[in-house]
Formats: C-alpha cells, sequence, structure tokens
C-alpha cells in the first residue's frame, strides 16, 4: 500500500522536518522557516500544513484529507513540548499565529491571524505567566478584534460603514479621555474584549468561540480560503500565478514583542535595498507587535547608526547590544547561506530574540546591480550569477534622469508608462509652440491628443511628450522611446481643448504655460515641478556591464540618426549603428524645404536642382555621424517612407512652397493631392522611390561616400554599410545597388580614398523572407525590420492597431502585443527561414535586427537562439540588449552546480561580433 500523504511538517528546537527547496509544498514563509530552524537560528516552534491540503480544500468546498485533524494534533503536541506550555491550558496557555504563505510572496494579500489560544480562561494563566495584566488583555483585544474580522467576516458592511471595531475602540478612548492606544489600561482593554465579543454575537447570532481547538480550525480555514479571495484572485492574475498553487498554512508559537521595554519587534534588509549599500538596515519599535512597524502608529527606530540617526533617538545597537550583536551574526549567517540579500522580520520578547521570516528582498535597480557586483567580490556568487541575476528591463531605470523619489506629489492623472523618465515643463498643444519655447530656453511638455510624424521636431524640443490616444507602441510612444524621452501616452481622463489651449482632468483645468511633471516609468502625471535628480551611473554598473560583455555573443548596435544620439549609444556600449534613418535628417531646419521642391518637380531636372541642395547638408549629417562611431560600422537607410509625410498640407504652407518654387499655389496644391495613397504604407515607399528616382539614390550614396572620404582623409576608419529598404524581389535589390555601387566607385576614384563598405537590404516583407536565398545573391548582408515584418505577416496597420490590439492581448486571442515582443511562431519562423535560406547562397551573410524588437529581452533572446549577429535598439536600450543578450547566451550553457566557493570566471568567452 502507498504511504499517507505527508501533510504536516514540524519545525522547533533546531530542527525541521522541511527545507527550502520545497516552497512547493509548504509555500516561501514555512520552507525558509525550516531551513532557518535547521540552520540554528532561533525560530519559535510550529508547523506547517501543506499547499496540497489548500488545493484539496478549494475542490470540495472546505474539507480536509482524511487523518488532517490526527497529524494536526500531533504536530501541536510537538510544539507543546519545546515551547513548555499547553494549548488551552488555563495555567501556563500556549498561543500560536496562523499565518498565510504561497509558494512566491503574495504581499498583504492573504490572511494571519495572531494570538490563537486566547479565551476567558487561558488569560488569567497569560496574566500569571507574564505578571502582567495591561499586555495579556492587550494581547487579547487584538486577538478578538482580528478574529472578528478575518475569521468571522465581522467587517464594515457598506463602503460608508467604519471599522466596527475601530469605532468601539475609538469611542473608549474618548470615554477616557486619552490619544493613543498605549495610554488605555487593563481595565479599559478588558471592556474592550467584552465589547468586541458583544459586537461580534450581535452581528452573528452566536458566541466568541472560546475554544482554543475551534479557534485555531477556524484560523486554518480561513487562511486557506484567503485564497480565493478577490483581492488576492486578482493578484494572481496580474502577476500570472497559476490557480492550483494554492497556500500553505504556517502555526507557530506566539511570541511577543510587547511585553515591557525589554520586548521589541522589527524588520530588517541584510542590505540596503535602495542603493545596495552593504550595511545592516532596518527599523523596530520597542514594545510593539509584529504589524506595529508596518503599520505605522509610531515612527520606527533604526536598528544601528550606519546611516545618520535623528538627534536624540536611540538604535537597537544602543538600547540592546547584545542582542543587536546576535542579530547582526543571524545576517551574516543567512547571506551565506542564501547567498543574496534578504528581507527578514524579527521579534524580541523580554531580551531573547526569535526570527520570524526570511526571504529574498526586493530592490531597486541600481541595489541590484551593486549587490550582485559586491557579491562576486565578496565570492559569494559567480559572475555568471550576478549576471543572471539582475532583470534586463528594470536597469532602464538606471538610464534616465528620474523625479525625486522623496519630493512631495500632487498626482493629476494616469496614462500608460510609454516610454521611462521623467519631464518637467510648461504645457503646450503644438509641436510648433514646443519648438518655438523650447527655443526661447523654457522647458516644455508636449500634450496631444496623439502625434504624427509632423510633430517630431516639437517632441524631439520637449522635455517631455503626454498624449490621450493611444498605446505603448502608438507613434509617441515609439518615438519618444527611441529619443530617450519620456512619454506618458493614453491618458484618457484628460479632455484637450486644443482651441482654447487647455486640458481637464475632472475639476482640474491646466492652461497652457502651466507647470507639469511625468514619470514615464510610472505612467503619472503631477501638477507643478517636481524636482528631478540624476541616477549615478555608479562603478558597480560599469563592471557589471562589462562582465555582461564577457558572456555575451551577440553583437548589440544601435539605431541612430543623428551624431548626437549615436554619441550616447557609444556610451551606452554600442558596437555600431545598425539603423540610421536618413529621413529624420530631412525634416532639420531648412532641409524640409528642399526635400519638399525635389518631391513636387515636374521632372528629373527639377528633382536634381533640389537634391543637389540637400546633398551637402546630408553629407555633413554623415560626417558627424562618422566621426561620432570612430570605425564602428554604420548601417545607412536609403529613403524609405512614403513622400506624402513631406509635404505640406495648410493652405498657408502651399502658398509660401510656391513662392519660393516659382510655380501657382494651385499647381503645387494639385500636386499635393496627387501624391495622396489610400495605403501609403503599403504604397510608394521604401525602394520603389529609388527605382522611380533613381537620382535620389544616388544623391544619397554620393553623400555617403563623399561624407566617408572625407572622414577617411582625417585619418579615421569609416565602415558605410548601405541598406536598401523594403525589397520584395530580388531585381529591386540589384537595380538599387548597381547605383549605389557606381556612385561609391566614381566617388572614391575622384577622391583618391579607398573604403571598405556593404550594400544590403532590409528584410521586412514575407516575400524577402521567403526567397532570401535569391536576395543574398545581391545582399552583402541583411537587416531584419520586424516592425514592418510584423505589420506586413499579420496584415495589419501599427498606426490603427490601437483599436483593437490591446483587446486582443487583453482577452489572450495574441499572447502578447507582437509589435512589442516578437511573434516567434509567425514572424519569427519568417525570420529563422530568411537566415538560413540567405546563409544557404551566403554563408558570411552578416544578420541583424533593426525593429523596435531589437530592444526586447524577450526578443533579444529570440535573435540569440536563431543565430543572427547582432541587434540594433534605441540609444537608451543597448544596456538593457547587452543584458538579454548575456542571459541568452548564458541561459544555452548546461547549468553548473554553484560551487560552495565561487571563483570568478577569468575565461573570455570567443565574441561573434558585428563587425
Ligand atoms: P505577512 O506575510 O502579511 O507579513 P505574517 O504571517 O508574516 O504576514 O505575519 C504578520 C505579522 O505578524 C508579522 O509582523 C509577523 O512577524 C507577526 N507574527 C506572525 N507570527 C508570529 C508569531 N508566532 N509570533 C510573533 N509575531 C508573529
Ligand atoms: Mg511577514
Ligand atoms: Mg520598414
Amino acid at each position: 500500500m502507498a504511504k499517507k500523504k505527508k501533510y504536516v511538517y514540524f519545525f522547533g528546537d533546531g530542527k525541521a522536518e522541511g527545507s527550502a527547496d520545497m516552497k512547493d509544498l509548504l509555500g516561501g514563509k514555512g520552507a525558509n522557516i525550516a531551513e532557518m530552524t535547521n540552520l540554528g537560528i532561533p525560530v519559535p516552534a510550529g508547523f506547517t500544513i501543506t499547499t496540497e491540503v489548500c488545493t484539496y480544500f478549494q475542490k470540495t468546498g472546505g474539507k480536509y484529507p482524511p487523518g488532517l485533524k490526527k497529524d494536526v494534533a500531533a504536530a501541536l503536541k510537538k510544539v507543546e513540548k519545546v515551547m513548555g506550555a499547553k494549548f488551552g491550558d488555563a495555567k501556563n496557555p500556549l498561543l500560536v499565529s496562523v499565518r498565510s504563505g504561497a509558494r512566491i510572496s503574495m504581499p498583504g494579500m492573504m490572511d494571519t491571524v495572531l494570538n490563537i489560544g486566547l479565551n476567558d480562561k487561558t488569560i488569567q494563566g497569560l496574566i500569571e505567566k507574564t505578571q502582567n495584566e495591561r499586555f495579556a488583555y492587550d494581547a487579547y483585544r487584538r486577538f478578538v478584534n482580528m478574529y472578528g474580522d478575518v475569521v468571522l467576516g465581522v467587517r464594515p458592511r457598506t463602503e460608508k460603514e467604519h471599522d466596527p471595531f475601530e469605532e468601539i475602540l475609538e469611542k473608549k478612548k474618548k470615554a477616557r479621555g486619552v490619544t493613543l492606544d498605549t495610554e488605555l489600561t487593563a481595565e479599559d482593554l478588558k471592556e474592550l474584549v467584552a465589547e468586541f465579543k458583544a459586537l461580534i454575537k450581535k452581528r452573528l447570532g452566536r458566541p466568541f468561540p472560546e475554544d482554543p481547538m475551534e479557534q485555531l480550525w477556524g484560523g486554518i480555514g480561513a487562511v486557506f480560503a484567503s485564497w480565493n479571495i478577490p483581492r488576492a484572485v486578482s493578484y494572481r492574475q496580474i502577476h500570472g500565478i497559476p490557480e492550483e498553487w494554492g497556500t500553505a498554512v504556517n502555526v507557530q508559537a506566539m511570541v511577543f514583542g510587547n511585553m515591557g521595554e525589554d520586548s521589541a519587534t522589527g524588520v530588517a534588509f541584510t542590505r540596503d535595498p535602495a542603493t545596495g549599500e552593504n550595511y545592516f538596515y532596518g527599523e523596530y519599535l520597542t514594545n510593539a507587535q509584529g504589524e506595529d512597524v508596518v503599520a505605522g502608529i509610531r515612527t520606527p527606530q533604526p536598528i544601528n547608526r550606519a546611516k545618520k540617526v535623528p538627534k536624540g533617538m536611540k538604535t537597537l545597537e544602543d538600547e540592546m547590544p547584545k542582542i543587536y550583536k546576535q542579530l547582526a551574526t543571524i545576517r551574516k549567517k543567512l547571506e551565506k547561506h542564501y547567498r543574496d540579500m534578504q528581507d527578514i522580520e524579527f521579534t524580541i520578547q523580554q531580551g531573547r530574540l526569535w526570527m520570524l521570516q526570511t526571504r529574498t528582498g526586493k530592490r531597486t535597480a541600481a541595489a541590484a546591480v551593486k549587490i550582485a557586483v559586491d557579491m562576486v567580490k565578496e565570492r559569494l556568487i559567480t559572475k555568471k550569477e550576478a549576471v543572471m541575476r539582475v532583470e534586463p528591463e528594470q536597469i532602464d531605470q538606471l538610464l534616465h534622469p528620474m523625479l525625486d523619489p522623496k519630493a512631495s506629489k500632487k498626482l493629476l492623472t494616469k496614462g500608460l508608462p510609454a516610454s521611462p523618465g521623467a519631464a518637467v515643463g510648461q504645457v503646450v498643444f503644438t509641436a510648433e509652440e514646443a519648438e518655438a519655447w523650447a527655443k526661447d530656453g523654457k522647458k516644455v511638455i508636449l500634450v496631444r491628443v496623439e502625434t504624427s510624424p509632423d510633430d517630431i521636431r516639437g517632441m524631439n524640443a520637449a522635455e517631455g511628450i503626454l498624449t490621450t490616444r493611444g498605446g505603448m507602441t502608438s507613434h509617441a510612444a515609439v518615438v519618444a522611446r527611441g529619443m530617450g524621452k519620456c512619454c506618458v501616452a493614453g491618458a484618457g481622463d484628460m479632455a484637450v481643448n486644443y482651441k482654447k489651449g487647455f486640458f481637464k482632468v475632472g475639476k482640474v483645468t491646466v492652461k497652457q504655460g502651466d507647470w507639469i511633471s511625468m514619470d514615464g516609468s510610472k505612467g503619472e502625471v503631477y501638477l507643478g515641478q517636481v524636482p528631478k535628480v540624476v541616477p549615478q551611473l555608479t562603478g558597480e554598473f560599469a563592471t557589471f556591464m562589462k562582465w555582461v560583455d564577457e558572456f555575451r555573443t551577440l553583437g548589440v548596435r544601435t539605431n541612430a540618426d543623428t551624431p548626437h544620439d549615436a554619441g550616447v549609444a557609444r556610451a551606452f556600449g554600442a558596437e555600431g549603428i545598425g539603423l540610421c534613418r536618413t529621413e529624420h535628417m530631412f525634416f532639420e531646419g531648412k532641409r524640409i524645404d528642399a526635400v519638399r521642391e525635389m518631391i513636387l518637380a515636374e521632372d528629373v531636372a527639377g528633382r536634381k536642382k533640389a537634391l543637389a541642395k540637400i546633398l551637402p547638408m546630408q553629407r555633413e549629417d554623415f560626417v558627424g555621424i562618422f566621426k561620432a562611431m570612430d570605425g564602428l560600422p554604420v548601417t545607412i537607410r536609403t529613403l524609405d517612407p512614403p513622400l506624402h509625410e513631406f509635404l505640406p498640407h495648410t493652405d498657408k504652407e502651399i502658398r509660401e512652397l510656391a513662392k519660393d518654387m516659382g510655380v501657382k499655389p494651385s499647381v503645387l496644391k494639385a500636386k499635393v493631392a496627387s501624391l495622396a495613397e489610400a495605403n501609403p504604407m503599403l504604397g510608394h515607399r521604401g525602394c520603389r522611390l529609388g527605382i522611380a528616382y533613381p537620382e535620389i539614390t544616388e544623391m544619397q550614396a554620393r553623400a555617403i561616400f563623399e561624407a566617408a572620404c572625407k572622414v577617411a582623409k582625417m585619418g579615421k576608419r569609416v565602415h558605410p554599410e548601405v541598406m536598401i529598404p523594403l525589397v520584395g524581389h530580388v531585381n529591386e535589390l540589384k537595380l538599387q545597388k548597381e547605383i549605389v555601387v557606381k556612385t561609391a566607385e566614381e566617388v572614391m576614384k575622384a577622391q583618391g580614398v579607398k573604403i571598405k563598405y556593404l550594400v544590403g537590404t532590409m528584410i521586412e516583407l514575407p516575400r524577402a523572407a521567403l526567397t532570401a536565398d535569391q536576395i543574398a545573391s545581391e545582399a552583402q548582408f541583411f537587416s531584419f525590420g520586424t516592425n514592418d515584418l510584423t505589420q506586413t505577416t499579420f496584415g495589419l496597420s501599427r498606426d490603427d492597431a490601437g483599436k483593437f490590439l490591446p483587446f486582443y492581448v487583453a482577452e489572450g486571442i495574441l499572447p502578447h502585443d507582437p509589435f512589442v515582443t516578437i511573434d516567434e511562431q509567425g514572424v519569427g519562423k519568417l525570420v529563422e527561414m530568411g537566415v538560413t535560406l540567405g546563409r544557404q547562397t551566403r554563408p558570411d551573410l552578416k544578420v541583424g535586427i533593426c525593429g523596435e524588437h531589437g530592444g526586447d529581452p524577450a526578443s533579444v533572446r529570440f535573435c540569440h537562439k536563431v543565430g543572427l549577429n547582432y541587434v540594433s535598439c534605441s540609444p537608451y536600450r543597448v544596456p538593457i540588449a547587452r543584458l538579454a543578450a548575456a542571459q541568452a547566451a548564458l541561459a544555452d550553457q548546461p547549468a553548473a552546480k554553484p560551487k560552495k566557493k565561487a571563483s570568478p570566471a577569468k575565461k573570455k568567452t570567443a565574441k561573434k561580433k558585428s563587425k
């Protein structure tokens, strides 16, 4: 016969049946309590009822597996023996807590009941034992209150009602003329117990349970049931925690931090969770019980003087030096054992220290990096472990200036956290105003219903962008992320009135010129000016990123259109430019006029005349970029967007341009109208422009190679890679390549300089991926343009997807937004096919990706897996991509057992760089 399942695990007196690796069964709290017990750390004795019982309980509508009652009774006997007290005994009562604890911590979501076992008989024993009547009645009234609330459900019945126990307490204090709970006498507290019980009886029609066993099972049932209360259910949904995990229940002997001045309770972190500094950080309260520290009734005191302490304030180290020393030793022991920063709970009862909880502590990005680096230096962990411990998304926090977390703020509204960072500025409603105000040295926030490509310059001039419509991949969001600029998108509570120049949120009106502040990581908007702080990129961050690069095999480049962006990206470790969009250069200053002239010209001669004006400007841009990248490869894409994006739209603009060009406004207007397309994203764009107007490609090639020669003559190395967009058929590439090569040879001959260069293409149409073997006969490199490839594979327009895509994701029709994380099964299959076919023709074909996906950690992992040479992403995401790439490479390696003494990795991993 199979052995009966074990449902109850005992811990106490230095021995536990469970251990830290049994979190699935015992929950995080129970497993770690067992582990601490086995380490010889003082933990009040108790037992854990497994998560399997919770599953059983949920399935059977509140029943327990056969034999559980007997097992609990047996475990309770053991606890009594260790603690030298008896549950329900009138002379020497044992009290217990019933604590929830799932596999991973769900802070504050489920219930815990303290002081179980108190009744009108055992209270006498407690008084006798402690010689402290006030303490005993204080524990009793807390118990009846907590039990009444959590187990018996005596709570406010409507939203307007106050907490009924709180009301009685307030009344009592008023009657006694005191303000603090601590000022109530034993007699007052005794009365409260009776009044609380009366309230419960009135509400339930039956008396408060006096039988300790009934109390215990009531508590156990309530904790199991709390797995399914609405807030716990929503928390699980948000964090993707499976329904069937269940919670464990920990029944543990009570220890009291509220038994006088030699008692205390506190919480601590083994290192500073905000900065990561290696000192013991914590807070405590003397003469208080567990929850009091968190509840903030009294200001807690720091445990030591590692950091400045307010004048006159005592620390635990001052007040109880021996206990502090013991606690500090436990801190060392826990860190050494868990090899990570721990978050602990402790209670001191009459000069004796008890540990109640330990778990891996949550931390900021700065702390995560510092702790990981420090722990390698302390030989607690290996470099590999350090690199695996920091979340790529998390380090985003370290790269942008942020609002001072200590400043007081007035929340105005919330939207989507579209682009991280902070912005403080005056509200403007148009891109032109943004530019004009910025020119006057003002800081502005551009507020729009949504943005369009016309707004680029205004967005660039603004500190931040706030929109009322659009999602995480809206124009505003994508462009802002690319610029590394703070953006809050889709703040739907705002009503914008462009005409009158204000917006409203509820009753609050914000006018043009008013100051607001935004936190792009939280999606929050505040009234007024919130001070900013520059996050410190400390030495540890640099060290950490150096290690990251030791493990990484995937190259990381950047998408940059200006020398400034190129410089930022290099500082963040970019190894080249993977995408330089030449059209962004067309918007600068007066250039747009020449561009418009070129587009609207009647013939080749007219176009060439306009192009001649653009050539020197574009050449100087390339010179700046080549200089900034100093020998690193620079991939430059020829003109890509549909031409109408550059055209004037208002009558005024048309009149002015007509004057400049010496044509009639009506003629110009007709030309503008003729360029309109029903479906511009699938229209006359990409290489189709260069095929219709070869002189555009020729001018761009000339600008690139003249710039390259110029920089080469300055003694710098240059590696231009010319990239032809939106190729669907190899012949398109062939035609464009001929122009580029011919121009390059001409320029180099004229300049007397030889430059190594490549001509390649973007793979952003399904047909290109499907015929990649043919395309590779012409292309010297591929770059997957996964933004367009996603649009064309799904057949959906990103600009219009905001109306239905969020619904698809919310309903689980799609697992995630395919514009954020690459759709591995569909789009990814085309990428994989493109790589394989391309390398069949050209084994040394260099392959990269330059869509938004290049900066998304999950997509970077995919790129590593399918053997790309590099990813390219916006400058501010370069470090994130580097870390994601390193983690992908490490995940490939066979898992190494952590050695006792971790030795920092010496060997440099061979690198396949993108050169
Ligand atoms: P949470 O998971 O919400 O922190 P806990 O189970 O840790 O809930 O308990 C809430 C509070 O009660 C904590 O401050 C904890 O230290 C305290 N506590 C729990 N069990 C005991 C006990 N046996 N003796 C003393 N304090 C306890
Ligand atoms: Mg806790
Ligand atoms: Mg494209």
